[in-house]
């Protein structure tokens, strides 16, 4: 059984331990980590998204194209390398990006126009690090890019993200949604709340300052005090909206409801990055000690196939924090996931028994049946208690007499009763006693 380790003295030198923000993940926090995985591979199966795994590094130009070059992520966050060949490479802050990079390289739209995909995988920006944000952390997510633009779509993503929370058992899911617009609409809407920060902007902090000409749809984003009553008397976009946006949005709430996905419609929710379009959307958890922060957000993309160089492709997506998500777990009470106990155990007596021990390892292995040992350890009492710990059905246990006669006991640890078999009907008998 992997424990949590003891606290052990210092050993390595600050100088070389994990970068700031950035973390390690320890064998006794696997089973989260796998338990989130396989969850969302199970949802993406399910839901028809075929996975797709994009490198770490990229051009940092697609991000500067695609996330847009006024924003935090490409402004302040991302982590750069200069290669020797004097390319400017970036470590990926978001996967939609090198996702729709990908479509577009290898034409996938070719082969089948609607591409359903998903990704889990390592991002990296650099923030601020604090509780639920780190500068190394990984992400879950579901894109569906190409085929026609329809509502539908949005409500599939959402869909597959609620999804994935209730099958992790999280609790108290609080689904934001609003629309921003699109190049018909969203200018005039820009131009109304320029208008209308104008004469406050001595009084905004010196974010929105910059986020006044450079993105002003992001001053509906800031958390600062001093901005908060501004703010909340901006104008309302969904007044706005033109009749293509508002029947969109409409279309994918209808769906929501439909489907009995519960929402609350946020008219100030706007997302970091330039390529959304229409719907945005965020997941938060309600509740003490989850105060992270959304967990999941994504939004449509209609622009971005074209910002990359495609032809106009409608795209919809969402991404959730791994991270975030096993915290939540954690602070709702989920218990460890557990781990599945190996179900044969070898035990060893002598060290001809140790070396005979390794083939009759691999015989077991090949014949799929899970076996583990404690080869490192030489007393019987030690190995048995071990195997009683690893929480195993059978010792198999091997010493000189049985070498001798090409045999091996066979002990069931549930009522330590034993027997003796020949070496070639073990595999038979342990599948027996295992039934
Ligand atoms: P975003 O790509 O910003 O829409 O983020 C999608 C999700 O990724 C968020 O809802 C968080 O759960 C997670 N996330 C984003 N940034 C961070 C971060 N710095 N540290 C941990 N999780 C993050």
């Amino acid at each position: 059984m992997v424990k949590k380790p003891i606290k052990e003295k210092k050993t390595v030198p600050d100088a070389l331990k994990t970068p700031k923000g950035m973390h390690d993940v320890l064998p006794y926090e696997f089973p989260w980590w796998l338990k989130v995985s396989r969850t969302a591979e199970k949802i993406a199966e399910f839901y028809g998204f075929l996975k797709i795994e994009t490198p770490v590094l990229e051009q940092a130009g697609l991000f500067a194209r695609a996330v847009g070059e006024d924003t935090d992520i490409v402004q302040k966050e991302m982590f750069i390398v200069k290669t020797k060949g004097d390319d400017t490479l970036a470590l990926r802050p978001e996967g939609t990006a090198p996702v729709a990079r990908a479509f577009l390289e290898h034409s996938l739209g070719k082969s089948a126009p609607l591409q359903k995909l998903w990704y889990e995988g390592p991002m990296f920006r650099y923030e601020n690090p604090q509780a639920g944000r780190y500068r190394g952390f990984h992400q879950i997510g579901f894109e569906i890019i190409g085929g026609p633009n329809d509502p539908m779509y949005d409500a599939q993503v959402i869909l597959a993200t609620q999804r994935l929370l209730e099958e992790l058992k999280i609790k108290n899911i609080n689904l934001k949604i609003n629309s921003i617009g699109c190049r018909v609409c969203r200018p005039i809407y820009k131009r109304q709340l320029q208008a209308y920060y104008k004469p406050h902007l001595k009084q905004l902090c010196g974010d929105c300052n910059r986020r006044y000409t450079t993105n002003p749809l992001r001053l509906l984003d800031c958390k600062n005090e001093k901005c908060q009553p501004f703010k909340e008397k901006a104008p309302n976009f969904f007044d706005k909206l033109c009749l293509t946006c508002s029947t969109h949005l409409k279309t994918v709430l209808e769906y929501l409801d439909e489907l009995s996905v519960s929402y609350a419609l946020d008219n100030q929710l706007v997302r970091g990055l330039d390529y959304y379009s229409r719907t945005v959307f965020e997941f938060y958890i309600d509740g003490e000690g989850v105060n992270l922060g959304a967990v999941a957000g994504g939004g449509r993309y209609d622009y971005l196939i074209e910002l990359l160089g495609g032809r106009p492709t409608p795209g919809v997506g969402g991404a959730l924090g791994v991270e975030r998500l096993i915290e939540v777990m954690k602070a709702q009470g989920e218990v460890a996931p557990a781990r599945i106990p190996k179900k044969v155990f070898i035990i060893h007596v002598g060290e001809q028994a140790k070396k005979k021990s390794l083939n009759i390892i691999e015989e077991i292995r090949k014949a799929n049946i899970s076996v583990t040992e404690a080869l490192s350890r030489e007393s019987l009492k030690a190995q048995l208690k071990m195997a009683d710990r690893e929480g195993a059905a059978l010792a198999l246990i091997l010493g000189q007499k049985e070498i001798f006669e090409g045999s091996i006991i066979i002990r069931d640890l549930k009522n330590s009763l034993q027997e003796n078999v020949p070496l070639d009907r073990m595999i038979e008998e342990i599948r027996k006693h295992l039934k």
